[in-house]
């Protein structure tokens, strides 16, 4: 198996065995081994390309188990349906391990995600506004974010995310490691990664 050379550790090689994934694809190949090294990586990749394990990969790798009650990685992502896509990519991923991953996302009432949380959570995974939602509410504990991604940030951007995101950040532990993917790189997601990124790493494919 192609993915050997990362230094995954066994628990996950055998979740990507059992996903039938045998090589990384290249948006994987060229991430990976800098988001482990603990790199900010700025991803240009669309849809297809394998890029969601290529953040979820090294994130279950530095979380590697349960540990305490609060999130230690932040996911966010524009729709619904793409939280409930990392979330099940990530669920999949982590197969082998006890990691918790947690869902928010809007069009149904918060009661059962807020419950979710409250059992105790290692990564999150939300819409921004689902986020702030339940954040405000006094739910969720940042202090022990230490990875923070933005997937689809174009879109984010377009569809008007931008105070959301601004207000997270403001929250958010300031020294963590961040991973943000896009599928272009225009001019708002150029100026908002020098905000968001440090010494960022760039992969494109
Ligand atoms: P994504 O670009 O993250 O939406 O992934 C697109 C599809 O590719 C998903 O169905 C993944 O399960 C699949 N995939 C991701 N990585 C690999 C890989 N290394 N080999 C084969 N399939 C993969």
């Amino acid at each position: 198996n192609l993915f050997e050379p990362f230094k995954l550790n066994r628990q996950l090689l055998n979740a990507i065995e059992d996903a039938g994934y045998t090589e990384p694809t290249p948006i994987q190949q060229q991430a990976i081994p800098l988001a482990m090294a603990g790199h900010d990586v700025l991803g240009i990749a669309q849809t297809g390309t394998g890029k969601t394990a290529a953040f979820v990969l090294p994130l279950l790798m530095k979380v590697k188990y349960a540990q305490g009650e609060h999130p230690r990685a932040l996911i966010l992502a524009p729709t619904r349906e793409l939280v409930m896509q990392i979330a099940k990519a990530a669920t999949e991923l982590s197969s082998h391990t006890d990691i918790r991953i947690v869902a928010l996302y809007g069009g149904i009432g918060p009661k059962s995600q807020i419950e979710a949380v409250r059992q105790g959570v290692d990564i999150l995974v939300s819409t921004p506004q689902r986020f702030l939602d339940i954040y405000l509410k006094g739910e969720i504990t940042l202090k022990q974010i230490q990875t923070m991604v933005l997937d689809e940030a174009d879109k984010m951007l377009d569809m008007g995310f931008m105070p959301q995101i601004r207000r997270i950040l403001e929250v958010i532990p300031r020294k963590r490691q961040n991973l943000l993917f896009s599928a272009t790189f225009q001019e708002k997601v150029e100026k908002f990664s020098h905000e968001f990124l440090e010494f960022p790493m760039r992969v494109e494919v």
